[in-house]
């Protein structure tokens, strides 16, 4: 598609973040004609979450065909369910088709990032020492990149190796280890699946336990994925075919209501797989969950209950007491003597961007913008913050579909806000603040209602106790894409 830019001068912008959303936004920037594009990102390789998630077992739970861009779909996938290795490879390969690598300013966090009124332009100061400047900023930093450290008393103390699963250890041995698994969601059981089969001993110590959904998954031969190369529209059938996407989005628009027939449908089942598969009666108390399922991120697994039954896997459901230098000590006085300690105790997913410093019109900090929560109006602008839009930010729907089509539309939708900027007809966009009060009263109202506030702890409440996500069906969040409101924009 042509730059329809007339006289105007070409925009500046900066892209936050060479994940999977800055990876996306750069190549449309570029695919458009555009020239200024700079990513900034904080590591020195592309990636995000699959670059700095490498724990043993990692397997994205969205099917491999709809985990992919739209305008690149891989052969290669090597079953249903990719691995995070191949998901990491297959975004490095896209950057470097595209040609977007030489974009990409590597090993610069950006520390803070302020609008300047008087020329409308954000300026953006970088963990390097460089200034620069951007007509538009693109805020594609992710949702779950800062680890959650639990405060265990001693865990300085520990003689073995200790480390969160998004900051793997490389030195630590698995192999023949006794091993300490702090966390019972989607990462702590996809580690005990792996380690099950490598070390000596796996201890889980689970906190809540969790509801496990069954699900197929199987490879791709090496025929298929030579039929996938030659004739790529094999890959779009499969996009193509309505009972791909409907066992995707089966349970979506259920979410919505936590009293909903989908909802306990998804118990039901859940329910029966945890009856028929664990057969340890002692075991299967302890992995019985006693809140709604899907109010904690469902978790996806062919696989769980068989590993959990492995002889060399305990699962701990007393309280810790505190770490020890052989282990951990738990309160009733149990010593479990560990060797590796791998903290699979999630992220502080209200951070964002944070915490770069990002300020806005009259000197708005997005700290006080996001008090008492983070928002965004339909996820994507903020009153106050001109020419600032966020792929994946607060109150997407991340956890009900699949992030890339999520970040696809939302990228559609800045195109159109962005329109009027290109053309020279304003030089800031941004939501009213009227427009984004009235998304987030309606938005709290249905987030009380759905799946995720339906009584549980889990990372999408707020510190409120309100779900920060999106609280509607798939295809309220598609129509909403397709077309910004032009009222609820302020064009300036
Ligand atoms: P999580 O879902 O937040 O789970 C953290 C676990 O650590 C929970 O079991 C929690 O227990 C426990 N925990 C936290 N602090 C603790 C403490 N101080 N002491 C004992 N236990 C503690 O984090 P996650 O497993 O890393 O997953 C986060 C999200 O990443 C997922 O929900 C999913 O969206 C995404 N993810 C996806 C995949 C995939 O595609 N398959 C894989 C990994 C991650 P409580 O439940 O009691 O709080």
């Amino acid at each position: 598609m042509q730059n329809i830019q007339t006289d105007a001068k070409p925009l500046r912008y900066a892209i936050i973040g060479a994940g999977m959303s800055g990876i996306l936004a750069a190549i449309k920037l570029q695919q458009r004609g555009e020239t200024h594009i700079a990513v900034y990102e904080k590591a020195a390789a592309p990636g995000g979450t699959w670059r700095d998630n490498r724990y043993p077992g990692l397997t994205c739970d969205t099917p491999s065909h709809a985990y992919s861009y739209s305008f690149a779909l891989n052969p290669d996938w090597s079953g249903y369910y990719a691995t995070g290795a191949e998901i990491n490879a297959y975004f490095i390969k896209v950057a470097t088709d595209f040609g977007i690598v030489p974009l990409i300013h590597f090993n610069s966090e950006v520390l803070s990032c302020t609008f300047d009124e008087d020329r409308n332009v954000w300026q953006l100061g970088l963990s390097t020492g460089a200034q620069a400047e951007a007509d538009v900023v693109i805020l594609a930093s992710g949702v779950l990149h800062h680890p959650n450290l639990p405060n265990l008393p001693g865990l300085a103390s520990f003689g073995g190796k200790a480390f969160h699963s998004a900051r793997w250890d490389d030195s630590a041995v698995l192999d023949g280890a006794r091993v300490g698994i702090i966390g019972g969601g989607s990462t702590g059981t996809q580690l005990v699946n792996a380690l099950s089969r490598r070390v000596a001993r796996v201890v889980q110590f689970q906190r809540s336990p969790q509801w496990i959904m069954p699900v197929p998954q199987f490879p791709y031969s090496a025929e298929e994925r030579e039929a996938f190369r030659k004739d790529p529209a094999l890959m779009e059938a499969i996009r193509n075919d309505p009972q791909y996407w409907a066992n995707i989005y089966r349970f979506t628009d259920g979410l919505t209501d936590f009293t909903s027939p989908q909802m306990a449908e998804i118990e039901t089942i859940c329910r029966q797989n945890l009856e028929e598969k664990v057969t340890d009666p002692a075991l299967r108390e302890k992995l019985r969950p006693n809140y709604p399922a899907g109010c904690k991120r469902l978790i996806y697994s062919w696989e769980y209950y068989d590993c959990v039954q492995a002889p060399c896997v305990y699962v701990e459901t007393g309280s810790i007491d505190s770490i020890v230098p052989e282990g951990v000590r738990m309160r009733d006085g149990t010593l479990h003597p560990l060797d590796v300690i791998i903290l699979a105790t999630g992220f502080k997913a209200d951070q964002f961007i944070r915490p770069t410093t990002v300020t806005g019109r009259a000197g708005l900090t997005l700290d006080e913008f996001w008090e008492p929560r983070p928002t965004a109006h339909y996820a994507v602008t903020l009153p106050g913050f001109p020419n600032l839009f966020m792929l994946n930010g607060p109150t997407s729907p991340v956890g009900n579909f699949p992030l890339i089509d999520i970040a696809e539309r939302q990228w559609d939708y800045i195109e159109q806000l962005l329109a009027p900027l290109r053309q020279g007809a304003a030089v800031a966009v941004e939501p009213t603040p009227e427009a984004h009060a009235a998304y987030e009263t309606r938005r709290i109202a249905a987030a009380r209602k759905t799946i995720f506030g339906a009584g549980c702890t889990n990372w999408y409440l707020d510190k409120t106790g309100i779900p920060g996500t999106w609280p509607w069906g798939y295809q309220a969040f598609a129509d909403a894409m397709a077309a910004p409101v032009a009222e609820e924009f302020r064009f300036s």
